[in-house]
């Protein structure tokens, strides 16, 4: 039974059930080609060897996503209960964290300045949304840069209410569950970090954070930019697939894949008002040895020259307000 935990997902942007197949995930890609899983977890998840998943495009829109969608591939790993171990996060503050200290600064300087006033005759206070909070990496940052309301939601993570307990700033409301966390809207500032290419419906996700934000609240978000156009080749020819491979970003758990303009009409088409947009590199900060430092400083160099001249590269960013 190799379709069971399959869902069918028309066009995630039109709707359309017209499509064409760009790659197929299968069993064999999983177990021998693909190593950032163990062979043990495929089978652990259900996955049989005649089991499949195909990355397709929309024959209307253009936009390209996961059709036939194994859902276990993602949600087993929210499933733990919740006595589990708790054990501290072995990936701490990472590249992506240093720019958004950077980020944050300015969207809560932004936001300071448009409704301070407000707030202070209101007495109100910033109420932060970490979106996909993940091990909640995000929210102890804004806790630390003062934000007093941080809510960290994520319906899929493998962290417990008692690992954020143990682990994160004290008054971090964390939930997976969303209602849990929308009582207390409306949020002044949302960020979301690698979440968009997990989620099923990722076009209503977007509406219910516009629903659920303050007006001229902001939001901002990163994505992985996966351009399966120019990478099809190298992916159809793997070998074997490392994380260090630039390509390792397609695997099942991974299910939408539009691209960064696609990604700003839907957010312009919900109503936001997009302020800034990059696709740009990682940038040079923080790793653990020296060599190890100049050696990736002097790739991201040239990931940042090959950017300034209009070569997208790995990753897109959005900030957008709602007007
Ligand atoms: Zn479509």
């Amino acid at each position: 039974m190799s379709d069971n935990g399959k869902v069918i997902r028309k066009c995630i942007i039109c709707g359309s059930d017209d499509y064409e197949i760009i790659f197929t995930f299968t069993y064999e890609f999983l177990t021998n080609t693909y190593k950032n899983v163990s062979p043990g977890y495929v089978d652990e998840i259900g996955w049989m060897p005649d089991t499949t998943s195909s990355i397709v495009r929309c024959r209307k829109c253009g936009s390209i996503y996961t059709r036939d969608v194994f859902v276990g591939y993602e949600r087993a790993k929210g499933n733990n209960p919740l006595e589990e171990d708790v054990r501290a996060s072995k990936t701490g503050y990472t590249i992506q964290m240093a720019e958004c200290v950077g980020i944050l600064h300015s969207i809560l300087f932004l936001i300071q300045n448009s409704s301070f006033q407000q707030m202070r005759n209101s007495q109100k206070y910033i109420k932060f949304l970490d979106f996909g909070s993940g091990s909640g990496a995000i929210s102890n940052l804004a806790c630390a840069m003062g934000v007093r309301d941080v809510y960290a939601l994520d319906p899929y993570t493998i962290y417990q209410k008692t690992f954020y307990e143990k682990y994160n700033f004290p008054g971090i409301v964390f939930s997976r569950d969303k209602e849990e966390i929308f009582k207390y809207a409306p949020f002044d500032v949302v960020v979301s970090s690698s979440v968009f290419e997990h989620l099923f419906d990722p076009m209503n996700e977007l509406i219910s954070i516009y629903d659920n934000m303050s007006k001229g609240s902001f939001f901002y978000i990163t994505n992985p930019f996966m351009d399966i156009d120019r990478e099809i080749n190298q992916l159809r020819n793997a070998k074997a697939i490392y994380k260090k491979d630039i390509i390792c970003h397609y695997h099942p758990g991974h299910i939408n894949y539009l691209k960064p303009k696609q990604f700003k009409n839907l957010v312009e088409n919900i109503g936001f008002e997009v302020l800034s947009f990059s696709v740009k590199p990682h940038v040079p900060l923080t790793k653990h040895s020296i060599k190890q430092h100049l050696y990736h400083n002097s790739v991201r160099f040239a990931k940042t020259a090959f950017n300034l001249l209009g070569v997208p590269y790995n990753r897109q960013a959005f900030i957008v307000r709602k007007k």
